[in-house]
């Protein structure tokens, strides 16, 4: 349904999870795609695999994201591999779930390095390089806990919170460059990050009564507002968050 043949992409975080599900999405809608790790270079490796055994093209590229001096190698993969770099995904993301009370100065370093720090600053790379063409799409992954706090876990709901308003803040400038900036913040997905809480009845039992789909979501679930504001469907939406939560923000 959308067509990103010719187009190139950079998923972080997409050897697991979601940002896999992001960078399979994409293949098969025709898109060239950066499947970043941080540290799973097999799993990196089997996305790239199964997307080359269907026909697409992919490259798996290690770099931490909330460490940008090693973003310039996100960029050259892209540059050296496909010519251009038409969508980024900002997916990659992390939690240390720790109380108020006991919240350490080192989650907060690390998670805001990845989960903001990061994603700023290799949008900021990339739009570099998007502005030449005046062309491209900018798609931040956050969460429900953007507007909705999750308990013991007040860095991370912050990050998710800071990361509307940069997706606001760069879609405000970026605009008439030619340059959309979204976001998609999914509600419970099953994700190696979220089962084994969820493999608890009673944890599983109180998600479910949150969601009025009563289903908690599969990764597969993202990837089509991931593809439509990758693709020229969503060249007159800029600055949005699109939940994609199974109705969870209505109760
Ligand atoms: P996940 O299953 O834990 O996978 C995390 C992915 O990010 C892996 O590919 C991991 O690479 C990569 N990664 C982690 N830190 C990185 C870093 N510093 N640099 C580069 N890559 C890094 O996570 P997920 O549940 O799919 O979540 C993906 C995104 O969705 C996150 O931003 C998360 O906050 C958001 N989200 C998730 C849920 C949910 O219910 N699961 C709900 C709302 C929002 P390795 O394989 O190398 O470790």
């Amino acid at each position: 349904m959308f067509d990103l043949r010719g187009r190139a992409a950079i998923v972080t975080g997409a050897s697991r999870g979601i940002g896999r599900a992001i960078a399979l999405g994409l293949a098969r809608a025709g898109a060239s795609v950066i499947v970043n790790y941080a540290a799973n270079r097999t799993a990196a490796a089997e996305v790239v695999g199964e997307i080359v055994a269907e026909g697409g093209r992919a490259i798996e590229l290690q770099a931490d994201v909330g460490d940008l001096s090693q973003h310039e190698r996100l960029i050259a993969a892209a540059r050296d591999g496909f010519g251009r770099i038409d969508v980024l995904v900002n997916n990659a993301g992390m939690t240390r779930r720790e109380p108020f009370l006991a919240a350490t100065d080192d989650a907060w370093e690390r998670t805001m390095n990845v989960n903001l720090k990061g994603v700023y600053f290799l949008s900021q790379a990339v739009a570099r390089h998007m502005v030449e063409r005046r062309s491209g799409k900018i798609i931040n992954i956050s969460s429900v806990h953007d507007v909705r706090p999750m308990a013991d876990n007040s860095i991370y709901n912050i990050t998710k919170a800071g990361l509307v308003m940069l997706t606001q803040s760069l879609a405000l400038e970026l605009a008439e460059k030619g340059i959309q900036v979204n976001c998609v913040s999914p509600g419970a997905i099953l994700t190696d990050e979220t089962r084994d809480r969820l493999a608890d009845p009673a944890h599983r039992a109180r998600v479910l009564a949150k969601i009025p789909s009563r289903r908690v979501g599969e990764p597969e679930d993202v990837v089509g507002a991931v593809l439509l504001l990758s693709s020229a469907a969503s060249d007159y939406i800029n600055g949005a968050t699109l939940y994609v939560d199974g109705g969870m923000l209505l109760q």
